[in-house]
């Protein structure tokens, strides 16, 4: 008895780390399937052909709050990209804040681009981020306004 207790008691632990290491691979929540066409669609646009294979778009909410929006993992170039973005920052912003809050993480994961700290000043001498990948949240209103001269930043490297 007491054997059959330990040996259930280890296959849970296994269990539990199994499922805290394991990654599902080349899921994208279906909550960011309409952002991620768009995505492919503006890259194909931009004559771009890139590679998604695998890669996997998640929703999480970190239980202490933090000033994170969303990440990419890339370990390594055998490891497929993993892109999480928060939850509650998801849901506080219009179609433009996800697209570029997405966006943002799939320029890092998909076009491999690092941070871009640059302002520029708009026609109106308004200092706007030079890209989404700024690395800190911008207005969505912002976005929205210059979403073309954005797209075809993100796109025109690499
Ligand atoms: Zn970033």
């Amino acid at each position: 008895m007491r054997n059959l207790i330990r040996g259930l008691l280890f296959g849970i632990v296994l269990i539990l780390i199994y499922n805290h290491f394991h990654r599902r691979y080349g899921v994208i929540d279906p909550e960011f399937r309409d952002v991620y066409n768009a995505f492919q669609h503006e890259a194909i646009l931009h004559h771009k052909s890139l590679n998604y294979a695998n890669l996997t778009i998640e929703m999480y909410e970190p239980r202490v709050q933090d000033d994170v929006n969303g990440y990419c993992e890339l370990s390594g170039d055998s490891a497929p990209p993993y892109i999480a973005i928060k939850r509650s920052k998801w849901n506080s912003v219009d179609a433009y804040g996800k697209e570029a809050l997405l966006f943002h993480e799939l320029g890092h994961c998909i076009l491999h681009r690092d941070h871009i700290n640059g302002l520029i000043r708009d026609s109106n001498g308004h200092l706007i981020p030079q890209s989404i990948m700024y690395p800190y949240s911008f207005a969505s209103t912002i976005y929205k306004d210059y979403r073309e001269y954005y797209l075809d930043e993100l796109f025109s490297v690499n």
